[in-house]
């Protein structure tokens, strides 16, 4: 696969006098199809990423290239913006005065194409998103999940190769948040979506192909999402309980030094379970 996002040192920094480094040189690689997360504490540089790789906003340094090409030579990122890439923000950002329906052909409405077909493209990606049914409905009258699937169907509605979603899950309950990655996570197996997504929820993360961690405005991990059984195992590693059976602190295990330990040794299974750990514990 070819690499269609790539960024060379790139750098924002805000503000005059005491300047803010939202990006501190960040270069990665996204190849085409790929669908990646973006995790890290609140201000380390996501959305500022989002929105450089997006074109909303020009780098103080450094270069964003989609398929090779430096933004900044892009003559309009407008049209770059509405030919390649679709947003998907935390808050849908769904006009509340228009329906469903017409809140996916507004992103229609300054391309070539005609009323009939803006409408019969809507009705498609609606139903795409399992919104068939609720076409006519004003946002107000839509649970959150299904607010930001109409906003996934609008991002979509210029057929574009990019999606770049910004905690879109933030505001959602467990539930609803893994039916709209699942959504996300089909539209990029099936229509070749390269798709970002910017998620506080591990459980989020794990439903893309790659995580990115950020700090300070640096990625400072980047690994692909194992097996599920291995992250399970991975996060059964990291927490207190994992700890203790890695340390083998047998004393300290609570209730389960019963089932795990024999006259003050971990018991075989147990000795098994803590060889698996140091396995894929990192
Ligand atoms: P994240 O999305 O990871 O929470 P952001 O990219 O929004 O982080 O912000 C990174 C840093 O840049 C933060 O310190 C933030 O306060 C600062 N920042 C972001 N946008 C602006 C802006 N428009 N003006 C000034 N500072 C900003
Ligand atoms: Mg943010």
């Amino acid at each position: 696969m070819s690499t269609m996002i790539e960024t060379r040192e790139l750098t924002k920094l805000y503000g005059d006098g005491e300047q803010v480094r939202a990006l501190d040189g960040v270069n990665m690689a996204i190849r085409q199809g790929e669908m990646v997360a973006v995790m890290g504490p609140s201000g380390s540089g996501k959305s500022t990423l989002l929105n450089m790789v997006g074109g909303l906003d020009r780098p103080t340094s450094g270069q964003v290239l989609i398929d090779g090409q430096d933004l900044a030579t892009i003559r309009s990122l407008d049209a770059f913006r509405a030919q390649t890439v679709g947003f998907v923000f935390q808050l849908h950002n769904l006009l509340p005065t228009l329906t469903a329906l017409e809140n996916v052909e507004v992103p229609m409405r300054g391309q070539p194409i005609g009323r009939r077909a803006r409408r019969e493209r809507a009705r498609e990606l609606l139903t795409l998103v399992g919104l068939a049914d609720r076409m006519n409905h004003l946002p107000s009258q839509l649970s959150g999940g299904q607010r930001q699937r109409v906003a996934i169907a609008r991002a979509l509605a210029n057929r574009p190769r990019l999606i770049l979603a910004d905690e879109p899950t933030g505001n959602l309950d467990t539930a609803a948040g893994e039916e709209l990655m699942n959504l996300l996570a089909d539209l990029n197996l099936s229509q070749r979506t390269t798709i970002i997504v910017v998620t506080h929820d591990r459980r989020v993360a794990r439903a893309t192909g790659r995580i990115l961690i950020m700090r300070d405005g640096r990625v400072t991990d980047d690994h692909a999402v194992a097996d599920p059984l291995i992250e399970d195992l991975r996060e059964l590693g990291r927490s207190q309980l994992g700890q203790r059976l890695l340390a083998g602190r047998i004393e300290e295990l609570g209730p389960l030094r019963q089932a795990l330990s024999r006259d003050g040794r971990f018991t075989p299974e147990a000795d098994y379970l803590v060889s698996v750990l140091r396995g894929v514990v990192d």
